[in-house]
């Protein structure tokens, strides 16, 4: 038997042993509980990198101990495969987006696979394919039946350097998401998906997903953005047409001293028209339609704005207060108008300051000094009311239920809620995506295709130019057509989906990939879903998880599964770095993981990348954490090769009789060791379990061997110590563990075992050690039976002759004992 580690000789024979024999493969049984472990599929742009790897395997470990664990464990992978580069690639390297990504696919599952995943291949699922985004085209259908999915006018965000429209969430920084080009707004027809309708339920959902980080469910309320106010009228001075606005604090209404329009505003028109401050109203809306409305609202811009020329009246001080028109009011927001409380709001405040608009104090402070001469900023916290009718000397917290209420029963105004979040763009103006299925006709308007002739499938035979956007619109064959309709002459929508699409309801097809009457089989499903344990990058917080939790809904109100939540449990895990920076090829730092496999093997890749840092926060790449992972794995194998061979003919339980000493602490450190990987696994401290592992293998090397392998005692412990350790190390290093277990004697795979488990008997301490500090400084050490109490431990240790020397005549001034660890006394 070889004693030399040699992974490229174990890896690839264990690889193909899991192929031919199914390992992974997996059906519904109602036998067992089922467990349902998703890694967020790949785009295949060619080549896995340090992330994947990470990702992968957190993913493995999770999967293969739930298995050992008795769960039926569904654990798929696949392809997220339409997208911008494979059409880019199309353009600079004139190979057609279909061929493009299929070879990448090829060549990274063959990369997935040389890591030792342990994925059930038969339901691997690729986006481009017409199996599966026929489904898109299927629900797009659905959705437009109920209105769901629409088609607008609007303005967009525009990437010129993609030459696609860009969803909100995926406009970052005013940049694009992919490209990280600015954005700019473009006026195009679009297709939408309807999430606002869904934005109550994904906002009260976050409240029942405790699996999910807390980050990730702020940012998703945050982008939803809530806010109960009131719609409240004002007004025109001279005409009574009320002017519609929406506020969070009716509390400072009385403060209201000028009214701000969105320069969108429709009414705009109709108080500027014919007056003599039309020209410059008009100029000044110009030139702000032209601005990003993102640059636009944030904080640090300039307020700039123009006055009409007219006024309103506030409803409550019946005073007139002027209509002005200012960039940082959003049309898309609330009613595109707003009470302007420049006293108490700090964007009215810049704005009134600049522009000599009178500012009155509405909150008093808790102190009463609150004035407008001595304020340098908005008072924005919470007070009592002044200058307020008959509201005055109220709390400001009680006084936005009282005055809203006052408003509504006035029949001024009424109680709303309002949400940031707006619908979901999804056309996008390019080849390579879902077709969206809809033909028009000059006669009969937009027609959906029927669904029995569906799949819309993308012409092959385009080209690929980069110039006069989409290839679709230069394809006749695919845009000329007949309408469902009337048999006339129709035109085909060119537009494809967003990408995002096809991965919003993706999880759900990995139950019943090859269902081809419907999406899926909700038998599967209902077995199935809902993915217990989801992990991936928290750079999706708003765009994928989002949009998944909203596809699922929609999914459920088409009557077709239960579920309201996709992902139970979510774990975002963090970025691979190098040299202080994120690993990318601009910076240099990049390490290949055909490299590291070839040179280390996968078990080391899979070992380093779990072992150097908890999932959750950033790894930082070490070439010598590497070699050390290695060196590990090495060693262990070593002592497996050098007893495996003494193994044969034990018995199944210790032999009996007095264990000598050093096996006894073998046995208990074994079982304490069982104990706390199984802790650490169940709540991902992946890299405190490896680390005890590496500790059981320290006190095996420990027990001396020479002259002992004809003792059954002997034997039988420290194969008990070997086994386990096989069977702990086994979702973290794969191919070594079912090599060392066929050494130790056992049938492959070690997967199909039972994942050990504690014996508290053994594994108890029967002694704890005790520090004995004197004033903060240990002086002595004493033993005491483990669950000692205060007072026996207290007893004990003022008796310790170490300590009793120290002391000399002095008397304890306090005695204080911290259960189980120490005793501080204080002279
Ligand atoms: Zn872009
Ligand atoms: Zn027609």
């Amino acid at each position: 038997m070889s004693v030399k580690y040699d992974h490229k000789e174990i890896e690839p024979r264990w690889q193909q042993y899991w192929e031919d024999s199914g390992t992974f493969k997996v059906t519904e049984d109602s036998s067992k509980p089922k467990y349902y472990c998703l890694e967020m599929f790949p785009y295949p742009s060619g080549r896995i990198h340090m992330g994947h790897v990470r990702n992968y395997s957190i993913g493995d470990v999770i999967a293969r101990h739930k298995t050992m664990r008795g769960f039926n464990v569904l654990h798929p992978m696949g392809w997220d495969s339409f997208g911008l580069p494979a059409e880019n690639a199309a353009i600079e390297k004139g190979v057609h987006p279909a061929v493009w990504t299929s070879q990448n696919i090829a060549y990274m599952k063959h990369q997935l696979k040389r890591m030792g995943l342990s994925y059930d291949w038969g339901r691997e699922i690729t986006t481009c394919e017409p199996a599966y985004y026929k489904w898109n085209q299927w629900f797009f259908l659905k959705m437009y039946e109920k209105g769901l999915a629409y088609k607008r006018r609007s303005s967009v965000n525009w990437c010129g350097s993609c030459e696609t429209v860009l969803a909100n969430e995926q406009v970052v920084d005013e940049s694009c998401w992919r490209c990280s080009s600015a954005v700019e707004q473009k006026n195009l027809e679009q297709w939408f998906f309807k999430i606002t309708h869904y934005a109550e339920e994904l906002l009260s959902g976050c409240d029942n997903l405790p699996g999910w980080p807390e980050r990730v469910l702020t940012m998703q309320r945050n982008w939803i953005g809530k806010s109960v106010g009131v719609e409240i009228d004002f007004p025109l001075a001279d005409s009574n047409i009320p002017v519609r606005i929406f506020t969070t604090r009716p509390d400072t209404l009385f403060g209201a001293t000028f009214m701000s329009l969105a320069p969108e505003h429709p009414l705009v028109n109709e108080l500027i028209r014919g007056t003599e401050t039309e020209t410059g109203v008009r100029d000044f809306i110009e030139r702000v339609k032209r601005q990003d409305k993102i640059v636009r609202t944030s904080a640090d811009v300039e307020k700039e704005g123009v006055f009409t020329g007219r006024y309103a009246i506030n409803p409550l001080t019946r005073e007139k207060i002027p209509v002005w028109v200012a960039n940082f009011v959003l049309v898309e927001y609330g009613t595109g108008s707003i009470m302007a409380v420049p006293a108490h709001d700090q964007r009215d405040y810049e704005f009134a300051g600049k522009y000599k608009i009178p500012k009155r104090v509405v909150i008093q402070n808790n102190e009463g000094t609150l004035s407008v001469d001595s304020m340098t900023a908005a008072y924005t916290e919470e007070g009592v009311l002044v200058n307020s009718g008959q509201f005055s000397g109220v709390k400001s917290s009680e006084a936005i239920g009282l005055i809203a209420a006052y408003i509504e029963k006035e029949g001024m105004g009424k109680c709303t809620v309002n949400y940031k979040i707006r619908d979901w763009g999804v056309s996008r103006q390019r080849y390579w995506g879902t077709p969206i299925p809809v033909i028009y006709c000059d006669k009969c308007g937009t027609v959906p295709i029927p669904e029995n002739e569906l799949p819309v499938l993308l012409p092959k035979d385009v080209a690929f130019t980069g110039k006069g956007g989409s290839p679709l619109l230069q394809s006749r064959e695919f845009i000329e057509t007949r309408c469902p309709a009337c048999d006339g002459d129709g035109r085909r929508e060119t537009d494809t989906m967003d990408t995002f699409v096809d991965s919003s309801w993706y999880f759900l097809r990995y139950c019943s990939p090859h269902s081809d009457k419907f999406p899926f089989n909700s038998n599967h499903i209902s077995y199935w879903m809902n993915v217990d344990q989801y992990i991936g990058g928290i750079e999706h917080a708003v765009l994928h998880l989002l949009y998944s939790r909203f596809v699922t809904r929609v999914i459920r109100d088409l009557g077709l599964i239960q579920n309201d939540e996709p992902f139970m449990n979510l774990l975002t895990q963090g970025m691979v770095i190098k040299d202080g920076a994120k690993m990318s090829k601009s910076k240099g730092n990049v390490v290949d993981p055909d490299y590291i496999i070839e040179t280390f093997g996968a078990d080391t890749a899979r070992l380093f990348s779990l072992f150097a840092a908890p999932p959750e926060k950033d790894l930082d790449w070490n070439d010598r954490g590497v070699e050390g992972a290695h060196r590990f794995l090495s060693r262990i194998y070593r002592k497996v090769a050098e007893l495996a061979p003494f193994f044969n003919g034990l018995p199944d339980s210790c032999p009996e009789g007095e264990l000598p000493a050093d096996l006894k602490n073998l046995r208990k450190a074994v079982h304490q060791t069982i104990k706390k990987v199984t802790d650490d696994i169940d709540v991902f401290h992946f890299n405190t379990a490896i680390s005890f592992i590496m500790e059981l293998v320290n006190n095996i090397y420990l027990v001396p061997v020479d002259g002992r392998t004809g003792d059954k005692v002997f034997l039988f412990a420290m194969k008990e110590a070997m086994d386990n350790v096989v069977l702990l190390l086994s979702p973290f290093a794969p191919h070594i563990s079912e090599e060392m277990w066929t050494m130790l004697g056992h049938e492959p795979s070690v997967l199909k075992y039972k994942w050990p488990s504690c014996s508290d008997e053994i594994a108890s301490e029967e002694e704890r050690i005790i520090i004995i500090q004197v004033n903060g400084k240990v002086r002595s050490k004493i033993m005491v039976p483990a669950g000692s109490g205060e007072e026996e431990i207290r007893e004990k240790a003022l008796s310790d002759e170490r300590l009793k020397s120290f002391l000399g005549d002095k008397t304890p001034k306090k005695v204080f004992v911290v259960q189980g660890k120490l005793v501080n006394i204080v002279i």
